[in-house]
């Protein structure tokens, strides 16, 4: 404690995730080198320069009396958008609302036919007709389909499975209003049916289910409508409120109604409007580097209205629209809310799932995407070493009011798998504490489990029973900071879960009165301050036992303690009930003869 950083007195002081003992340094006007030598003392040995943990800042922080608060990514990039006057909430002009297309994503079992559905719904495209014009796969497409008289517009991402879906979610991106949820007729509900039917719940996004290829004569849609109630999917003709649509895509049938359904869910669980001036925002869906355009990226407009020549910046890429291209290849020279489109003339190759937005020049939008660049390697370096646990939910579930346990449940088998759940469920669950699954499954882990835990608010911990993780998914989890934990006998993984549970609880404190003592005298020392003299009436009185002060049954001083305690001359640390003693109550001094002291401790009450 002899290095000489400044003491904080409980100031807040905030600092973006990733951050250094350097930027701690320049936030308190310290030597970056006495916060190194302050973290060796506390035990850790980091430089100056490397970005740290969570955890190091907060601990460094406490230690020297500052608050740290940690400004999460999406605060510290409106932070940095706000350096260049740009306010997204206020950035697009909220006059003119329009109604937007609403944006589908498809998903299901593999082979069940989300690829030929896709292809399907494409030629659909009754109103525009584009006959003839070559569709280009860019991530994203738009069609039109009659509906109540009026023309109206779909967007659909054109890349099957929930890999994109929960990649971009997992960036923070809400692109999906409504899954569009594949399920063969022929084969019924399947693993990845689930995957996808939890994904789209842990969205909430709401579900229309095509239950396709009915053409083949073993097909039983009405099974699979069945199949899915199990899961919360009620089909309307069953009193539900998800629709069913049969369907066959490989010939195209019941596309139309498909695509019907879709707007009809849209209609009555969504407000699909958007505002449509002013700069545009949006998520980038899909890119790559093409070897004759360069980089090339598909990007969905959100709000407002994107234009060829604009500066924009899609995560840590930057550059200036040359060209922007609709999925047949044709030149578009702006596009509005809902409307994906291929944008050529970025510097770089933004990621699946980055947000873009339109700026004034060149020059700001270079400037945040080099920022933007910077703290991603900074952030991506420090999550290294932040991974939350079953132990660190634990921790912040003692101190704050968080007190669910998610879990992802993934098993070698179905029926241990549920042997699993069951054996959860029958656990004795504190009513305080909420136990989800958000997802379970059979097989190994996969990236995309990882995802659905790292995209979820909370934290979750993944539970693998007789199957692993990949090395390359292991990297994923540690770098999205996922937890996983791998058993092979199903009371130990209940047992773990078990105590996490009980961990997970505020533990009750009762107070539990040790002794209390009558003020017989006062003597005042200049030194010390007031020191009472006493005769313990009950128990004992112990040194820097908790204690209050009462006169006349009231209480004078609540949070006190016995700070010192003598017996004559003597440091004593205990004295008996008909004893006396000298003591102090810190710098409480305001005791007067007649006073009561009541010491007491506070005691864990064990849970049944
Ligand atoms: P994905 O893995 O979900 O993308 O499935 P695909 O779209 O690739 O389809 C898997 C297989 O099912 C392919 O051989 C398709 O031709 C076939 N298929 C898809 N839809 C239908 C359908 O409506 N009827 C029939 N008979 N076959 C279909």
């Amino acid at each position: 404690m002899s290095s000489g950083a400044p003491r904080g007195q409980g100031q807040v002081i905030r600092l973006p995730r990733g951050a250094s003992l350097s930027d701690f340094a320049d936030k308190i006007n310290a030597n970056p080198g006495s916060l190194v030598q302050e973290m060796f003392n506390l035990g850790e040995m980091v430089t100056a320069t490397q970005s740290v943990s969570d955890d190091t800042l907060l601990l460094l922080g406490e230690h020297l009396g500052f608050e740290v608060s940690i400004v999460s990514p999406e605060d510290e990039d409106r932070e940095l958008l706000a350096q260049f006057n740009i306010d997204l909430d206020a950035e697009v002009a909220t006059e003119r609302l329009v109604s937007r297309p609403p944006v589908v994503t498809v998903m299901g079992h593999v082979d069940h036919g989300k690829t030929k559905l896709l292809d399907a719904i494409r030629k659909a495209n009754v109103v525009e007709g584009e006959a003839g014009g070559i569709t280009q796969h860019i991530g994203a497409y738009q069609v039109h389909v009659p509906h109540d008289g009026v023309d109206r517009a779909l967007t659909v991402i054109d890349t099957p499975g929930h890999e994109a879906f929960t990649a971009m979610r997992a960036r923070g991106a809400q692109v999906t209003d409504i899954v569009v949820l594949v399920v063969a007729a022929d084969d019924g509900v399947m693993p990845q049916t689930i995957e996808a039917l939890n994904h789209a719940k842990a969205a909430d996004v709401p579900i229309v289910v095509a239950v396709n290829k009915i053409d083949k004569p073993e097909a039983n849609p009405d099974k699979v409508r069945q199949q899915l109630t199990e899961y919360g999917l009620v089909a309307e003709e069953y009193g539900g409120d998800t629709m069913f649509v049969n369907v066959a895509a490989k010939p195209g049938i019941g596309i139309e109604e498909l695509l019907e359904a879709v707007l009809l869910t849209a209609d009555a669980s969504l407000e699909l409007t958007a505002p449509i001036d002013g700069p545009a925002q949006g998520v980038a869906i899909e890119a790559h580097l093409d070897k004759g355009r360069g980089a090339v990226a598909t990007v969905l407009v959100q709000k407002g209205t994107l234009r060829a020549g604009d500066s924009i910046v899609a995560g840590g890429a930057h550059g200036r629209v040359r060209a922007m291209l609709d999925e047949n290849g044709k030149p578009v020279s702006e596009a509005g809310p809902a409307r994906p489109v291929m944008v050529l003339g970025l510097t770089a190759v933004p990621g699946a799932g980055d947000t873009f937005l339109a700026a004034e020049d060149d020059r700001t939008v270079r400037q945040i995407a080099e920022q933007r660049q910077a703290r991603r390697r900074a952030a991506s370096f420090a999550n290294s070493h932040r991974r939350p646990s079953l132990e660190t939910i634990m921790e912040q579930l003692k101190e704050g009011e968080k007190t669910s346990l998610n879990l992802v449940l993934k098993g070698d088998g179905s029926g241990s798998v549920e042997a699993l759940e069951d054996a959860l469920f029958k656990l004795d669950i504190p009513a305080e504490v909420q136990l989800r699954i958000i997802h379970r499954g059979v097989g190994a882990i996969t990236e995309s489990d990882v995802m659905l835990a790292s995209a979820s608010s909370e934290a979750v911990t993944i539970i693998g029973f007789n199957v692993r993780a990949s090395n390359k998914v292991r990297e994923i989890a540690d770098r999205e900071g996922v937890e996983i934990r791998y058993y092979t006998v199903i009371y130990q993984a209940i047992e773990e879960i078990d105590a996490a549970l009980k961990g997970l609880l505020k533990p009750e404190f009762e107070e539990v009165e040790l002794g209390s003592a009558e003020i017989r005298d006062v003597f005042r020392s200049s030194k010390i301050g007031n020191i009472a003299g006493c005769i313990v009436r009950s128990g004992v009185i112990r040194r820097n036992a908790k204690a209050r002060l009462l006169r006349d049954g009231t209480v004078v001083a609540d949070n006190v303690s016995i700070s010192s305690l003598k017996r004559f001359k003597d440091d004593a640390t205990e004295v008996r009930e008909g004893f006396e003693c000298g003591l102090t109550l810190g710098n409480f001094n305001n005791v007067q003869v007649g006073d009561i002291i009541e010491t007491f401790e506070m005691r864990e009450k064990p849970r049944a």
